[in-house]
């Protein structure tokens, strides 16, 4: 629950009394009235007026009798988890990803869209996929949560710029709003992955952590005091176009050496194509017709085999992500860092490449104390992450299990 401004109106306050309630009721799986006013500090009879609200909404329902106390036997509350239906979407990936989640983060039903297409027949392709999601549930639906690629403005729901999806200044936010006539939230990929990692995965209860998703883009995701950290202009984390090497490659946001062009999958395959010719022995030379063809996977799967150039390759990028990571280390000075996304298969040594980069680009001390892993919650976090925004944003909830 977000705290209240200290000259709230009286709207704001009985919004505010109702999410602590309703987190109350959520956080407890079952509970009594009494224990509500007890937990909020909010009197007897208030609880009893929002409790009475929220069982005519049916987000709450009597669902038996406790242990009595001396007199009476207290009826006992709780949250009716498929009393709303929320639609979260990921967009980041090579696919349109979507599912029908309830109260709880549980998907309900999934689905996904071939990504064939950018620009204006990329958002048919979101609408089709909504569509098609809001066709699978009949209860009443709370709203759209979206995570998606790119730099954006979560407040007025506007995707500044998203490259892969040829999307500028596109207010996804309010085109979906009037579309499917539902609060819609949207935030970058990564800073929703830092919420599913904070709420449900190996980042769980950590009061601040740094998420980073390494994969055809790179980005970290920060969640501060518990709160998802976007900064001014909604771009916190945009550690992928640090630039590193002013004389490197040309990136996408039109820089040039930016980590993003050492450490991606984009980079990683592109440099083990450049190097592939001058080493023969190179099992990359006989994975692919053509040198030139090589993708990341082939890289993956050379390296899996202990072939000496893909390992030199994916350690490279290894350390230039780990001088990103330092960077974070040396300003948050945050105890957990979980890295994910597709780099992350890679596995052990290129972590081991990432820590010991880290432990040579900042003070020994903040080193030593940072904790860096892989995240837990591989496919769905996007999904998970963007449900959670939304249900943070329009009850109050913190989902935390
Ligand atoms: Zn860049």
């Amino acid at each position: 629950v977000r705290p209240l401004p200290p000259k709230a109106t009286h709207q704001q306050t009985k919004t505010y009394n109702q999410q602590l309630v309703l987190k109350a009721i959520f956080d407890h799986g079952q509970i009594s009235r009494a224990e509500v006013a007890r937990m909020t500090e909010l009197t007897r009879v208030t609880v009893s007026e929002i409790v009475a609200d929220l069982l005519k909404k049916g987000l709450v329902a009597e669902v038996g009798r406790g242990p009595s106390a001396g007199g009476k036997s207290p009826i006992l509350l709780s949250v009716v988890e498929d009393a709303y239906h929320l639609i979260g979407v990921d967009l980041a990936n090579d696919e349109f990803r979507g599912a029908v989640v309830n109260l709880r983060g549980d998907l309900v039903h999934s689905l996904s869209l071939p990504l064939l297409n950018q620009g204006e027949a990329a958002l048919e392709q979101v609408y089709e996929l909504v569509d098609a999601l809001i066709a699978r549930t009949a209860q009443p639906l709370l709203g759209i949560g979206i995570g998606t690629p790119g730099l954006l403005d979560t407040d007025r729901g506007i995707i500044r710029q998203a490259v892969n999806l040829g999307w500028k200044d596109l207010p996804l936010g309010s085109l979906l709003q009037a579309r499917f006539h539902l609060p819609v939230y949207l935030a970058n990929d990564s800073q929703v992955t830092a919420l599913a990692e904070q709420i449900f995965g190996a980042g769980k209860g950590e009061l601040n952590l740094v998420v980073v998703k390494v994969g055809r883009g790179i980005g970290a995701g920060i969640v501060l005091n518990g709160q998802l950290h976007q900064g001014d202009g909604f771009g916190a984390g945009e550690i992928g176009h640090i630039a590193i090497d002013p004389a490197g490659e040309p990136c996408r946001c039109g820089n040039n050496g930016c980590v993003e062009t050492v450490a991606s999958t984009r980079a990683i395959a592109r440099r083990a194509r450049a190097l592939a010719g001058a080493h023969p022995e190179s099992l990359l030379n006989r994975l692919a017709p053509d040198p030139a063809m090589l993708t990341i996977e082939e890289v993956l799967q050379a390296y899996a085999a202990g072939d000496s150039l893909a390992r030199q390759v994916a350690l490279e990028a290894g350390r230039a992500l780990g001088f990103a990571i330092a960077t974070l280390v040396s300003v948050l000075n945050a105890h957990r860092i979980l890295l994910v996304g597709s780099v992350t298969r890679f596995g052990q040594p290129w972590l081991e490449a990432v820590c010991a980069e880290v432990r040579r680009c900042s003070l020994a001390v903040l080193a030593q104390e940072t904790e860096i892993d892989f995240g837990d919650l591989g496919a769905n976090a996007v999904i998970l992450g963007a449900s959670a925004l939304l249900l943070t944003r329009e009850l109050g909830l913190s989902l935390m299990r």
